[in-house]
């Protein structure tokens, strides 16, 4: 299986699975997003203790990048800091704009990383950068 497969699989996983698709009744932040050019819509809910972000969930509808793209990123984000998460939703833009990342910064990103090839469908690029964008907005 090649590295393009192996992403292919993370987006599908995430599209499919909905474990980080629910409500988190007692957030400490609830921040809508929307992405206009495709429809997407989403609700990111933090839960925090401190600095930390302890739960990460959503809901909406959108097509299966926006969404496997928001599931990715709330595993991605859960038991790091707000300043961590910012620090990666900044690596995460730079990578989908194809912009400068470290050998180092795409470690970071874990399963994110799976969205670095949409660069190669520029439609599917504000989908990707959805929740990302919310989490930066938010934190
Ligand atoms: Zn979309």
């Amino acid at each position: 299986m090649d590295m393009e497969e192996i992403y292919s699989q993370i987006i599908l996983d995430h599209s499919r699975n909905q474990e980080n698709k629910h409500e988190i009744e007692d957030a400490d932040i609830t921040e809508p997003g929307h992405n206009p050019s495709c429809g997407d819509e989403i609700v990111l809910q933090l839960k925090l203790d401190g600095d930390k972000i302890v739960d990460a969930a959503f809901t909406g509808e959108g097509c299966a990048i926006s969404q496997a793209a928001t599931s990715v990123m709330c595993d991605v984000i859960i038991g790091k800091t707000k300043e961590e998460a910012k620090k990666l939703a900044d690596i995460y833009v730079r990578m989908i704009k194809r912009e400068d990342v470290s050998d180092e910064e795409y470690d970071l990103l874990e399963d994110a990383v799976a969205f670095k090839n949409i660069q190669n469908m520029p439609q599917r690029v504000k989908c990707a950068l959805l929740s990302w964008k919310t989490l930066d907005q938010t934190i």
